[in-house]
């Protein structure tokens, strides 16, 4: 078997260049564990791949990995369908038994970023258990605070391209072309829990259940909080800011 150095022959000039130049910046970054917390809607994945871009993080996002096991009708996939249609959390053992693998994964050397986990404080209480035997901890909570009226209106418009989870929304973050994923040129999809129905399930699970993970972090002192109601580029700013302190 071809070792994948001389593999290396056959990439194009440029593309090696950048992904040096991609390194070298990278290697200048400092490691960053963080945790990005709020109700369904509130910005956290539309966030997610500049943070991921600026400090070299992998993004780890359980909602993601669920529905892609569901798809793939594994059996993680088939115990975890019925709460994710009808909003309810999957269990926990589930969700930390995801993470627990994909942390030790090379794209997440420089640290990782955790969006829609930990949902419940047993998570939080195992991700930390799990940082611990690593001799790490989580560095940063961001905390995307929104006013549930806002919820509705960006959960029923939001269009996402499945593969690579690029988020649009009708109003706010129109693709170019209606249905297609500007990159790739791909369809883009509606979840099916985004209906304002299920929303409502989502938003009550996160209140009962997830809003105890940003005290649990609070009496750390860990968490920032956003300002998530404001237009996606005045979220980033203020998101880089807090990153940088
Ligand atoms: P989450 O990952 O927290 O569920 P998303 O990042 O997917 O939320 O955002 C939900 C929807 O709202 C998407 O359609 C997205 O394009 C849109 N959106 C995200 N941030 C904002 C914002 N600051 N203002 C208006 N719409 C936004
Ligand atoms: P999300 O994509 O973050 O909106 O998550 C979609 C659905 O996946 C949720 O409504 C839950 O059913 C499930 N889910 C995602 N992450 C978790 C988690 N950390 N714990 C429990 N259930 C989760």
């Amino acid at each position: 078997m071809a070792s994948s150095a001389a593999n290396l022959e056959d990439v194009p000039s440029v593309d090696l260049m950048t992904e040096l130049l991609r390194r070298m910046k990278c290697s200048t970054k400092p490691d960053k564990r963080l945790i990005l917390v709020g109700p369904p809607g509130s910005g956290k994945g539309t966030q997610s791949p500049i943070i991921k871009d600026e400090y070299c993080l992998c993004h780890l996002a359980t909602g993601d990995m669920l529905r892609a096991a569901v798809a793939a009708k594994t059996p993680l996939g088939i115990k975890a369908k019925e709460a994710m249609e009808t909003g309810q959390l999957v269990s926990d053992d589930l969700v930390v038994g995801i993470i627990d693998e994909a942390i030790k994964k090379p794209s997440c050397q420089k640290g990782f970023i955790l969006d829609g986990f930990p949902r419940t404080v047993v998570q939080a209480e195992k991700l930390d258990e799990m940082l611990q035997k690593q001799g790490a901890k989580i560095d940063k909570v961001l905390n995307f605070a929104i006013d549930d009226a806002i919820l509705e209106e960006r959960i029923t418009g939001r269009w996402v391209h499945p593969s690579s989870g690029r988020t649009y929304h009708t109003k706010y973050a129109p693709p170019k072309v209606p249905g297609v994923d500007d990159v790739s040129g791909e369809a883009l999809i509606q979840r099916k829990d985004d209906t304002a129905e299920v929303l409502k399930s989502r938003l009550e699970a996160f209140h009962r259940q997830t809003e105890p993970v940003i005290d649990y972090y609070g009496k750390k002192g860990a968490v920032a909080n956003i300002h998530a109601e404001k237009p996606p580029k005045e979220v980033t700013t203020e998101v880089l800011k807090v990153l940088s302190s």
